[in-house]
């Protein structure tokens, strides 16, 4: 029997259901892109062709480079589709959600040792927390150069030029001078003696990393304030210092308890964590804190009151969804101390895991192992036959995607692979990835006439993310 060929729309409306969703029109024609279409689609049918599409991105799950979550519980998933409708700036609207935040930054507040708990705001990541506390930094210091009579044109910021492109858009976008401490070959990371070298009276403040972007490396932190105290005796300088621990600020408090970086330190005015790195939630929370009221100028705050009530705030956009607060304070109070360090503990036995693996290969330097947070980077020792970008587009072939960058300027002869290990990257996959890891080698130390065909020689440096 031969059917004649129908288009849709002669279908009656009992047959158009029952068409499969691949069979239907708009899965063999193109659907315009870059214009509005003219009619309406199925939404199943408009579903599977987004859907599709999105598979050809990689494995989130696979993906080593970010330090972003790839995996909540399903209940923190409930809990954030039940608030995609709530915007987290309806305080007053949305009472509840409010004081959640509210709680999550008391919890932040006291975990980071504050003297005075709950000051502090939630933002979109810790890029928007960063651009916060760099304004109360620059604000702080032109109320005190004001008091001193003293011009305040001039301000300059200290941080090492490891630093997250954050910190150079701060610099930019709110006129202030970045002074940037070059990384020198064996030392990445910033040293008490860097920081003295170039500060002044006129310093905004200075930036230690606790979990450098390039490495996962601590910077000293309680070295550099002890230096600062010191300073400032002898020179009357009144330089705070704000730690950007967007990815350090979860971990330490619980791999690290005797280490400190946080409140602890007198100087210390400010930090800033993402809640969507190692406080385990779904893209897009941060945090940011103060040591105190005093360390927040209140002419940053403004009060809002059109949507019913006083709201004070403080952050750079308005409406945000409700629903990664919400996912934060389930973690805080799903995991507690307890989960949170056994958490951790698992990710850092299974970097330090790759990492002695990697090490047994013989083919690499180390140049972290996991054992600050469970971040790992490496260098290959003899790159003249292939290189690390060969081995990362290597790696790619089986979906892992393992990042290779240069170093910070003065190091950037360095090239390193690094790897990324969150909650859901279990010691299988870590087993998976290493055999992938010696596969690639082999297929590339078996081809004595090979040429590198990435050599990552591009002339331009690619800062990681
Ligand atoms: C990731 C990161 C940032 C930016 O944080 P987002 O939450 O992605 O905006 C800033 N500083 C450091 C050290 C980081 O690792």
């Amino acid at each position: 029997m031969v059917t004649k060929q129908r288009k849709l729309s002669e279908l009656s409306e009992h047959e158009r259901q029952l068409t499969p969703v691949y069979g239907r029109r708009a899965m063999d024609h193109a659907v315009p892109k870059f214009a509005l279409p003219e009619h309406e689609l199925d939404p199943d049918v408009a579903y599977n062709l987004i859907h599709d599409e999105l598979m050809l991105d990689g494995n989130a799950r696979l993906n080593l480079a970010t330090f972003v979550t790839t995996w909540m519980e399903p209940q923190a998933e409930k809990l954030m589709a039940e608030c995609f409708d709530k915007n987290m700036i309806d305080k007053d609207e949305y009472p509840y959600t409010a004081m959640i935040e509210e709680r999550c930054i008391n919890i932040v507040t006291r975990l980071f040792n504050a003297p005075e708990t709950g000051v502090g705001a939630s933002a979109i990541g810790s890029s928007e927390a960063v651009m916060l506390a760099g304004m109360a930094l620059k604000w702080k210091w032109r109320e005190r150069m004001k008091a001193k009579d003293k011009p305040t044109d001039k301000p300059n910021i200290v941080m090492g030029n490891n630093v997250q492109v954050v910190w150079e858009k701060f610099a930019r976008y709110w006129d202030v001078e970045p002074r940037y401490i070059e990384m020198e070959p064996d030392q990445y990371t910033i040293t008490p003696k860097g920081v003295l070298d170039v500060v002044d009276e006129n310093t905004i403040g200075v930036i230690p990393i606790l979990g450098v972007t390039y490495t996962g490396a601590f910077e000293p932190v309680e070295a550099i304030h002890d230096a600062l105290v010191e300073h400032n005796a002898k020179t009357g300088h009144d330089i705070p210092i704000h730690v950007d621990a967007a990815s350090g600020g979860f971990v330490a408090p619980f791999l690290h308890p005797e280490l400190k970086w946080d409140f602890r330190l007198p100087l210390v005015k400010s930090i800033n964590v993402s809640g969507h790195k190692y406080g385990l939630v779904y893209p897009g929370i941060g945090w940011v804190a103060w040591r105190s009221h005093e360390d927040l100028p209140s002419d940053l705050i403004f009060h809002v009151n059109y949507l019913g009530g006083d709201m004070p705030t403080f952050t750079l956009n308005f409406s945000r969804p409700g629903n990664q607060v919400v996912a934060q304070y389930y973690n805080f109070i799903r995991l507690g101390r307890a989960g949170y360090k056994r958490a951790f503990e698992q990710m850092r036995d299974v970097a330090t895991h790759l990492a002695s693996e990697i090490e047994k290969t013989g083919r690499f330097d180390l140049l972290s192992r996991g054992d600050t947070i469970p971040v790992l980077a490496f260098a290959l020792k003899d790159s003249s036959h292939y290189t690390v970008y060969d081995l990362s587009a290597k790696l790619r072939e089986h979906g892992w995607q393992v990042p290779a960058y240069t170093m910070p300027p003065k190091v950037e002869h360095l090239a390193v692979l690094r790897i990324v290990v969150r909650e859901g990257f279990s010691r299988d996959l870590a087993d998976m990835l290493i055999q992938d890891l010696h596969a690639a080698i082999e297929h590339f130390e078996s081809q004595p006439g090979y040429k590198p065909a990435h050599t990552g020689k591009t002339g331009k440096v690619h800062k990681p993310c």
